[in-house]
């Protein structure tokens, strides 16, 4: 059986530098906290800029040698990487649930998702392809060949622990680059756990460099101005990818941007109501609302607007609330105190402006991060959560009367992640998706995410795809070789 007090003691809780676990050269640690209690789990070394340059010269020191792997032999990595991802998986989503909070079922569908990028990538790595052409004088030729991009740089946020990682890692590793990664300081022990077992399934010295750090900016700003990491890989606030892609300016690093989301969820009169309140739940509270992906915005027809309400309002009254390991339990804590903070802040603004609740709305009395399932109804356009991501349990229902009205509402933000719409009409669903100003529609479903299938946004929700027969491009180099015969 696994305990709780083992699988979070089973995992090494140093820096992971050049193949080697090593105690940050300050000997600080910082706590890692479960969210449920806000207890503390464990201390993790508390890197500091000097390990953070201690990792950085490892992954510019592995870069040559990692490259000249083969291909075959750095996707078998993946694969090996990927079947003791899912021999582990229970232990694994309990280490998960305990430092981030979701319910263990989601935690376990994460490891799952999270797998299925190593097993992606590890298709990837021998299907690298380059090209040869004739140029248009007869003469020249061309030879088009791909290369790896070199030492990368990967900030992964809390809310995937796992997911985000190996979303950045598996094509890092398919590609043949090095890289140092920073996981989130909430949540640094899924990614502690999985660079024991990346460097298991045989991933060479030097090439994974793990920094935990509790200064975030303090540790990574040094690395990204160095500018022998070529690459920057980021996900989370847009705030954050901001001032990172001023950082990379000075040296010209590539960039990938995962930011934030304020996704609208379209449910048109003629949409099938099962499927639409279904997806709903599914966008509104995988991972308690915790996604970039999450449904921020629900714009629904009048004419089915009271029946969508009360159907949702009642799904989301039947959830059991509670600490993620406890059986039944579909919604967990918050990851912070700030997290809740924000959302009683934004619901507040919400019912200030004359939003009615039609359930929840509250926190939750006693230790832990807890706040209701919620469901508010009547929002108004300028309520602070229309133009903000919620990141809780909250579902904001505006009405509307035409496709014109709907589509200009969804497109007004500043973000362009993912949209969702329901609508059983062919057409409708066509047009609709073709005007939605996203990277990813959910037609009639409510979960976007797959790693065979390119993730990301467009205006300030992102740069570059991460996942499907893209996501490898983001760490490769195109190469072109002229010649004449
Ligand atoms: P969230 O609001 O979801 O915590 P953040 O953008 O703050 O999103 O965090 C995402 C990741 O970015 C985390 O790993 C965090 O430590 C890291 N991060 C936050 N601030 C900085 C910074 N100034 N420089 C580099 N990384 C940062």
């Amino acid at each position: 059986a696994i305990s709780e007090a083992g699988v979070v003691g089973a995992v090494d809780k140093e820096l992971f530098v050049g193949g080697k676990w090593v105690p940050a050269k300050s000997g600080k640690t910082f706590e890692v906290q479960d969210p449920s209690t806000g207890a503390a789990l464990c201390e993790v070394a508390d890197a500091g800029p000097e390990d953070g340059m201690a990792a950085l010269d490892a992954a510019v020191a592995a870069q040559a040698s990692w490259a000249a792997v083969a291909p075959r032999e750095r996707g078998e990595i993946l694969r090996r990487a990927y079947d003791k991802l899912l021999e582990r998986r229970d232990e694994l989503a309990l280490l998960m649930t305990l430092e981030m909070g979701k319910p263990l079922a989601e935690a376990a569908g994460e490891i799952t998702y999270a797998a299925e990028f190593f097993r992606w990538f590890a298709e990837e790595a021998v299907r690298i392809d380059g090209g040869y052409a004739v140029a248009p004088n007869g003469v020249g030729r061309f030879l088009i060949t791909k290369q790896p991009v070199g030492p990368t740089l990967l900030i992964t946020p809390w809310n995937f622990p796992m997911a985000m990682g190996t979303r950045k890692i598996g094509p890092a590793i398919a590609a043949g680059c090095t890289m140092v990664i920073k996981p989130a300081e909430q949540t640094p022990l899924s990614m502690l756990a999985l660079a024991a077992i990346l460097a298991e399934a045989g991933l060479p010295e030097g090439v994974l460099n793990v920094v935990t750090t509790s200064d975030a900016g303090g540790v990574m700003e040094p690395l990204i101005r160095d500018g022998r990491a070529r690459k920057l890989s980021f996900t989370g606030s847009t705030a954050v990818g901001r001032k990172l892609l001023e950082q990379c300016a000075e040296k010209v690093l590539r960039t990938s941007m995962e930011l934030g989301g304020n996704a609208p969820f379209l449910v048109f009169d003629d949409a099938d109501l099962d499927a639409a309140v279904e997806g709903a739940m599914q966008a509104k509270m995988r991972n308690i609302g915790e996604a970039c992906t999450a449904a921020n915005r629900f714009y629904v027809q009048r004419g089915v607007a009271e029946e969508f309400s009360r159907r949702l309002t009642e799904r989301m009254q039947a959830l059991a609330m509670g600490r993620g390991t406890e059986a039944g339990v579909v919604v967990g804590p918050l990851i912070d105190e700030a997290a809740v903070r924000k959302v009683t802040e934004l619901v507040k603004d919400a019912t200030d402006r004359g939003a009615r609740v039609l359930t929840g709305g509250a926190t939750v009395d006693g230790p832990g991060h807890f706040y209701q399932a919620t469901v508010l109804t009547d929002v108004p356009v300028d309520a602070r959560m229309a133009s903000e991501e919620i990141f809780g349990p909250v579902a904001p229902i505006t009405t509307f009367d035409t496709e014109d009205e709907a589509i200009a509402k969804a497109n007004d933000t500043e973000y362009g992640l993912v949209s969702y719409v329901f609508t059983s009409d062919v057409k409708r669903a066509l047009r609709v998706s073709e005007r939605l100003e996203a990277g990813m529609i959910g037609l009639n479903q409510g979960i976007v995410s797959n790693p065979a299938a390119p993730f990301g946004g467009v205006k300030q929700s992102g740069l570059g795809r991460e996942g499907g027969s893209v996501g490898i491009d983001e760490f490769l180099e195109t190469k072109y070789i002229a010649v004449s015969l």
